[in-house]
């Protein structure tokens, strides 16, 4: 398909950035999955504090199968934690049930981003997968205008991953704090936590990164459809 130099250009930075990121959280989840906390809390016990401590004591904690897969679901305001957290009371598991309860506070305190992002999910995933169409549809039959649809649909997901970052930043900032104020980490484990949830946050960077050089992407070939047009 459309696949020509400026592609590479366009896709590699952020394909290794990814790759980057993703290798730098694998390897602090495990440096930090073998560190036990001093307290001997489960990620589930640790979720379960916060939580508590928050006025959000009976909201569901599940456990749920994978690496890595724990989310907080503002839709059925359920937190679910993988194995490895839910179950191991490592520095890792501490910061990972932490960081998802922060996103239990953003929802029960009514935090914008959040709301906005939730809010756009629809359209974000009707635009990925229609816009690419459009767009392609609109370089085939040398429609600029159609094109132009296509790219603007593919912006919405752009825009979910930016929104994404002050969401994720503010979850591992509330989760930090709620460790530290419950007293549930000693300053060597909060160090270590700060090292796990910025290693996350890193994947989050890149995505956005990636998702943009995409966009540009696309913007540099309908820009170049419509100057050949002129
Ligand atoms: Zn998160």
């Amino acid at each position: 398909m459309y696949i020509n130099p400026s592609y590479f250009i366009f896709m590699i930075p952020g394909l290794l950035l990814m790759l980057w990121a993703q290798s730098r959280v694998q390897g602090a989840y495990k440096k930090y999955g073998a560190i036990p906390n001093t307290l001997g809390l489960t990620g589930a016990q640790t979720a379960h504090q916060v939580l508590q401590t928050a006025g959000l004591g009976n909201l569901p904690i599940k456990e749920i199968p994978g690496d890595l897969t724990d989310h907080y679901d503002p839709r059925d305001k359920t937190l679910s934690l993988s194995q490895g957290v839910y179950s191991r009371a490592s520095i890792a598991a501490m910061a990972v049930a932490a960081h998802e309860s922060g996103h239990a506070m953003q929802d029960a305190t009514g935090y914008t981003p959040l709301k906005f992002r939730s809010a756009i999910v629809p359209a974000v995933g009707f635009g990925s997968n229609v816009g690419y169409i459009v767009l392609i549809g609109g370089l085939l039959l040398q429609q600029p205008t159609v094109a132009w649809i296509g790219v603007g649909l593919f912006a919405l997901a752009t825009v979910f991953t930016l929104v994404t970052l002050p969401v994720e930043f503010n979850a591992s900032t509330r989760a930090k704090d709620a460790l530290r104020r419950a007293g549930l980490v000693t300053v060597d484990e909060a160090r270590g936590v700060d090292d796990m949830l910025n290693a996350a946050a890193w994947t989050y960077v890149a995505s956005f990164a990636s998702s943009l050089m995409t966009l540009l992407y696309y913007i540099s070939l309908v820009g170049g459809m419509s100057g050949r047009r002129r």
